[in-house]
């Protein structure tokens, strides 16, 4: 082939898949010594013993040989430290974003739906899109609850596969009513994933889905609970399920740095749980101080952030100004019409909460 540049554009175009080449690749902002209030992660680390005591476990590693397949060490901590009962499996993920993409493919027949409601994780739209799948969002009602009605009816039409819950959900950060996720459930002719991804800061708890219904999975991470860097997340359920989803895992999916890193964080796990609590009783103080600012509406949350709404108008001014100072936020707007003039604000150390709710304070004073 002739190399004159326009060939290859055309090349290009012909081979990858038009739902691929319509995609925008997930866009992370070069944050450089910005305060990053914008991807939820932990602010915390180890004391430095801890952190010593780790470092000394890492250089015993054999990085020339392949991971153990199974991670069977990682697993049998994540099964003691989230009480988890015996006759249920874990199926562990290169974060779960890969658990949701191996979901993806696992039920990916032609004509196969994946359904989540709206605005939720957007990576269950990407990744239908990505696996050649369906997607169908259902809009959530006003205050960000369920639309049970409208769910029920969309399930009746388009038989999912697979159903995402997120609960708490991102980005609205709230619990659904569990009459509300388990009518679904019982409805669903597939599968239907709770995504657990802030389990640590909130009291709702999900697992007992499991006994209860035969097409039930409880997705956790590690991500929000100060191991983001990590990329391990969980599936627990019926073997029947993950015996399945497992073949379609690479079967060196978890590293060795990560496995040992992880068995570890979960003999420290205490520590992950002081760090989580300290989080919700700063979520609480900064939610109260950002209440009191004229001009915003902060949403009530279950998780590590919190959704905020600018007057009509001010939204993205609110998220540009906010950077100008050094703070970074995630801006919603645009993202969703129930989603206009909001922001994301990931609760961080005290100071940084209370320097973010000054800017604000300050930007709103007239
Ligand atoms: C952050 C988040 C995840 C985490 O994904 P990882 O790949 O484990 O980092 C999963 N689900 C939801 C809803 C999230 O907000």
């Amino acid at each position: 082939m002739l190399d004159n540049g326009e060939g290859l554009e055309q090349l290009v175009a012909q081979l990858i898949r038009p739902e691929v080449r319509r995609l925008k690749a997930y866009h992370v902002p070069d944050s450089g010594d910005m305060l990053k209030a914008d991807a939820m992660e932990n602010p915390y680390f180890w004391p430095q013993e801890l952190k010593q005591q780790w470092l000394q476990r890492l250089s015993t590693i054999e990085i020339n040989r392949y991971p153990d397949p199974q991670a069977q060490g990682v697993v049998t901590r994540f099964k003691k430290v989230m009480s988890i009962a015996p006759q249920f499996d874990l199926l562990l993920g290169n974060g779960s974003d890969e658990i949701i993409q191996l979901l993806a493919l696992a039920v990916a027949r032609p004509g196969a739906t994946i359904m989540a409601p709206e605005p939720s994780f957007v990576m269950y739209r990407m990744i239908a899109l990505l696996a050649g799948l369906k997607y169908c969002g259902v809009p959530l009602a006003a205050g960000f609850e369920l639309d049970l009605d409208r769910f029920l009816e969309a399930i009746k039409e388009q038989q999912p596969a697979l159903i995402f819950l997120s609960q708490p959900n991102n980005p609205t950060g709230n619990v659904f009513a569990a009459q509300d996720v388990e009518a679904i459930i019982d409805a669903s002719p597939g599968l239907v994933i709770v995504d657990e991804a802030y389990t640590a800061f909130t009291e709702t708890d999900s697992l007992y889905l499991l006994e209860k219904y035969p097409n039930v999975l409880v997705m956790r991470t590690v991500s929000k609970i100060g191991l983001a860097g990590l990329r391990l997340g969980l599936l627990i359920g019926r073997p029947q399920w993950l015996r399945e989803i497992d073949k379609l895992r690479m079967p060196y999916n978890i590293n060795v740095l990560t496995q040992a890193s992880a068995e570890f964080a979960l003999d420290h796990y205490a520590w992950l749980d002081r760090q989580a609590k300290q989080i919700v009783t700063n979520r609480q103080v900064f939610y109260q101080r950002l209440s009191n600012i004229p001009g915003l509406k902060v949403w009530p949350s279950e998780t590590n952030f919190l959704l905020v709404q600018g007057v009509r108008g001010a939204g993205k001014a609110i998220f540009q100004q906010l950077k100008q100072q050094g703070i970074l936020i995630k801006c919603l707007d645009g993202s969703h019409p129930q989603l206009a003039d909001t922001f994301r604000i990931t609760v961080g150390l005290e100071r940084d909460n209370s320097r973010i709710a000054e800017a604000l304070e300050n930007l709103l004073k007239y």
